[in-house]
This record gives C-alpha cells, structure tokens and sequence, in this order.
C-alpha cells in the first residue's frame, strides 16, 4: 500500500529524517517508535504533505505523493492525527469532526460529512449528539477527537501521532485495542507514532525503530524489543 524510499528532511544544516526506507503492507499496523526527537512526526509530515520532503519517494497505491499538497492527499486517502490536539473549541464536538469529514473527503456534501462524523464518533465511543461540547474533553477525550476527525476524512491508511500521550494506563490499554478494532472492523491500515514501546508493542504486527533520523531496527515486536541497538537506545534514555 504504501512504499517510502530514501526519505530525507534537512531543515538548513540539520538532518531530521536520514535516508529512511520502508513499506506498509494492506491491512497490517506498523509501530514506528523513537526517542523524542528521532524524527516520528516529521516523517508523518512528509507522509501527509505538511512537509515537502528535501529527498525521497513515497508511492501510496502506486501513486507517488511526496511533496503534493497536503487536501490531495487526503482525499486520496491518508489521513492522520495530530500529537497535540487542537479542536476549534467553538464548535460542538460532532461539528470538528463533521468539518474534518466535509474537507477531507474532497465531496464537499454537508449530508455525507454528517454521516461519516456519526459514524466516527460511535466507533471511538464519543457521544454522536449535536451539542456536546468539546470543553469539557480531558487528554482521553482529545485523542479520540483526533482520531474521529481523521475517520471522519474516509482514510484507507491512518497515520496515528503518539495516541498514547498523557493518558493513565487504563486509558492507555484501551487507545491500543480502539486502533487494533479500527483495524480489525473497518480494514484501515494504520501506522502507529509513539515514543515509548510499552502497550504499542501488544498491538501491532511489526515495528520499526527510529534514531536521531535513522531507521535502526525492524521486524516483528518480539524480535526488537531484543534487539541490542534498540535496548540500548532505550536504556540512553
Ligand atoms: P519526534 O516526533 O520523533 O519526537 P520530530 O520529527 O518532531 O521528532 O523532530 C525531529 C527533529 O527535527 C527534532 O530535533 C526537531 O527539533 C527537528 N525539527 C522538527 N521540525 C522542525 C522544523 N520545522 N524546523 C527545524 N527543526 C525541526
Ligand atoms: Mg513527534
């Protein structure tokens, strides 16, 4: 589905993102994990056109995208959260993700962006209400916001930002099982942000390490969780 080769982002003498490579297959959840400042959100800009790459290719369904505009793609059908939330808070909670639906779908029908925003809210368990506001939301709350909007859009592959980010354990758990039953019942195929390993690692089918801009490990959880350059990029931490 999607096929990322040499990706680079300098920002003037700095390399952010160093020759990064690799694919997501239909259908699976990849982890991409990484101490703060490895690079994560910076390929999820590029991956999503809020950054146009300095080198590099990235074909989604055969079709390459790096460096167009970030509407186009969308529509096409890569959508995303962001690692900090920020709703229009003037707006109800149904009308932030039905606006996320009427943009990112490309068909500008406020009746099909309706539906979609139902839909997105019942699936991460949001009130579907008209008026519920988006105040009274706490770190949980936000985060499945973010994940309504971007359902909202019709994405076939969703690209989640660090979902996990100031929620306790519990919520923790239950942000890992919503992104596996997104998976799981609507087919998304889903690349998974998050700076530390833990629940991450019960969830996704592979994961793939990244360090000061490098890719340093990939394969299966089991296999890089015992991975001596990834332990000790942990251990540093
Ligand atoms: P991560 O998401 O893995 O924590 P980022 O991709 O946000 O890391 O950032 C990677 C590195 O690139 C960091 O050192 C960060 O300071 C730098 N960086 C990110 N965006 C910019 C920018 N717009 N201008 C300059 N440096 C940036
Ligand atoms: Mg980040």
């Amino acid at each position: 589905m999607l096929t990322v080769e040499g990706l680079v982002k300098r920002f003037g003498g700095f390399t952010a993102v160093n020759n990064v490579s690799f694919r997501v297959e239909q259908g699976e959840i990849l982890g991409l994990i990484g101490p703060n400042g490895s690079g994560k959100s910076t390929i999820f800009n590029m991956l999503s056109g809020t950054l146009i790459p300095t080198a590099g290719s990235i074909l989604f369904d055969g079709a390459e995208i790096a460096g167009k505009a970030p509407h186009r793609i969308i529509n096409s059908g890569i959508g995303r959260t962001f690692q900090i939330p920020r709703p229009f808070h003037r707006l109800t909670i149904f009308e932030n993700v039905a606006l996320a639906g009427y943009y990112g779908q490309g068909s500008h029908s406020r009746a099909r962006a309706d539906e979609a925003a139902e839909r997105a809210l019942a699936m991460v368990g949001l009130p579907t209400n008209r008026h519920a506001g988006v105040d009274g939301l706490g770190a949980a709350g936000l985060k499945k916001l973010e994940l309504a909007k971007a359902l909202a859009t019709g994405p076939k592959l969703l690209l989640a930002d660090e979902s996990l980010g100031g929620l306790d354990e519990h919520e923790m758990d239950q942000a890992a099982d919503m992104l596996r039953k997104i998976r799981d019942e609507l087919g998304i195929t889903i690349i998974w942000v998050e700076h530390i390993m833990g629940v991450l690692m019960r969830v996704v089918d592979r994961v793939m390490v990244l360090d000061h801009g490098e890719k340093i490990s990939e394969g299966l959880p089991s296999a890089v969780a015992s991975d001596p350059r990834v332990i000790e990029v942990y251990l540093g931490t």
